[in-house]
């Protein structure tokens, strides 16, 4: 498997764990945009939000739980924080394991279109 996510799922690259179950992945980008930005990433597989089917809509709800228990504990659920999904090219996604950027810890600028 040459996905890096998932050797970062399997130990094979390291990273900066934030959260950790037995269904997602949670660990600070590399390359930071904000003061937190970190990553979710569910440990199956999925390239991008399309491979995501009705049955699978279970990993989507815990993500969500888990990004609201991490904006919790580290206490950006007090000012914001905004959750990014890119899609194929025109969204900007570069790595094809689905994930959901969160930055927060400033105000951020309105994105382009
Ligand atoms: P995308 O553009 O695909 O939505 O975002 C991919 C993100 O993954 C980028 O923000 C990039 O900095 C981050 N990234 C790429 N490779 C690695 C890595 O090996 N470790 C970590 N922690 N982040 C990575
Ligand atoms: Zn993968």
């Amino acid at each position: 498997m040459s996905c890096i996510f998932c050797k970062i799922i399997n130990g094979e690259i390291p990273c900066d764990k934030v959260y950790e179950d037995d269904k997602v992945l949670a660990f600070n980008d590399i390359n930071p945009v904000a003061p937190y930005h970190i990553l979710i990433i569910p440990k199956k597989h999925y390239e991008s939000v399309l491979d995501i089917e009705d049955k699978d809509m279970e990993i989507v709800s815990h993500i969500h739980s888990i990004i609201n228990k991490i904006a919790k504990e580290k206490g950006f659920s007090e000012t914001g924080f905004r959750i990014i999904n890119n899609c194929k090219e025109d969204g900007g996604q570069e790595v094809k394991h689905i994930h959901y950027h969160v930055l927060a810890g400033k105000k951020l600028p309105m994105y382009e279109a």
